[in-house]
């Protein structure tokens, strides 16, 4: 099968020297194999995306020295796409509605729990599944109202009476995790019950989620291997969840190190002072950057 990879940059700010890293080893991959690079701009949160960032995000790339087929896919055309696999899986009962706001949720997670502390998943504390009981069902969804969140507990124990087994879930890891997990990753639904829970895959004002949206367009990309930071390597138990739920084909995954500030902190796109784009205006040219990332 042809490689197919991708960098999905969400235009919320300026790319910095780990994103560089990510979708110039992306790109060194997919020409060594032979294969296509894809860019795709990841902007459902329109209260946090710019014109401008989109702009220097073309700007950045190609002064780097990388290309990509035309045209790009941007996640705020593919609306439709999301919300008819959001009506897909409340129609196959897999979603309930979330009323809760962030301070019940903190609320009910330090309310005393036979002294268990709440676990930490990929998009914050495990949720304690407050509305996940009371529910009254609706037709339709997205509402505008609550967030959609997947009933883990039923979709993983549906998977393993269909498996006849303890429901287990894997996927193919050629880069590593951030404790040198490699090879063939394995997780059952006790570990995504116990350490991910009912994420949301549906937010307010987003009509989508990051996991949705990313899981939905890879398979329509045709992408074959994803490469991308370490800080990555637990959401993709989601992903791979959802690939199964929705019988989409699942990726071989290259999750890389993560490029870290001088005191080892991980970058995040508000250290403007590691821009590329500061880089670039003090005179650095592409082989540099390539360099200071250890390429
Ligand atoms: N838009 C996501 C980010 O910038 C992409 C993550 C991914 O590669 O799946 O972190
Ligand atoms: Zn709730």
């Amino acid at each position: 099968m042809a490689f197919v990879t991708r960098f999905a940059p969400s235009p919320t700010g300026p790319l910095h020297l780990g994103h560089a890293y990510s979708a110039m080893l992306a790109y060194d991959m997919a020409v060594a194999e032979g294969g296509t690079f894809l860019l795709r701009i990841e902007d459902i949160d329109q209260s946090r995306c710019r014109p401008e960032w989109e702009a220097q995000i073309y700007d950045d790339l190609q002064w780097l020295g990388l290309s990509w087929p035309q045209p790009v896919l941007r996640q705020s055309q593919r609306q439709a796409v999301y919300a008819a696999a959001l009506d897909d899986l409340w129609a196959r009962h897999c979603l309930f509605l979330c009323t809760c706001n962030r301070r019940d949720i903190l609320q009910a997670l330090s309310a005393p729990q036979e002294g268990v502390a709440a676990a930490v998943g990929p998009d914050g504390p495990v949720y304690p599944g407050t509305c996940r009981d009371q529910q009254t069902r609706f037709a339709h969804q997205p509402r505008p109202d609550g967030v959609l969140r997947l009933h883990m507990d039923q979709i993983t124990a549906a998977h393993a009476a269909q498996q006849g087994s303890s429901g287990t879930f894997s996927f193919q890891e050629h880069g590593s995790g951030p404790l040198g997990e490699t090879g063939a990753i394995r997780f059952d639904g006790q570990d995504l019950c116990d350490h991910i829970g009912d994420i949301a895959v549906c937010r307010r004002d987003m009509a989508t989620s990051y996991h949705l949206s990313v899981v939905l367009d890879d398979a329509e990309q045709g992408v074959t291997d994803v490469v991308r930071g370490q800080d990555l390597f637990e959401a993709t138990k989601i992903h791979v969840l959802l690939q199964r739920l929705m019988g989409l084909p699942t990726p071989i995954y290259h999750h890389h190190r993560l490029i870290r500030d001088d005191q080892g902190k991980r970058l995040a796109k508000r250290d403007d002072a590691r821009a590329l784009s500061k880089y670039r205006a003090e005179g650095a040219t592409p082989a540099d950057i390539r360099r200071m990332v250890g390429l």
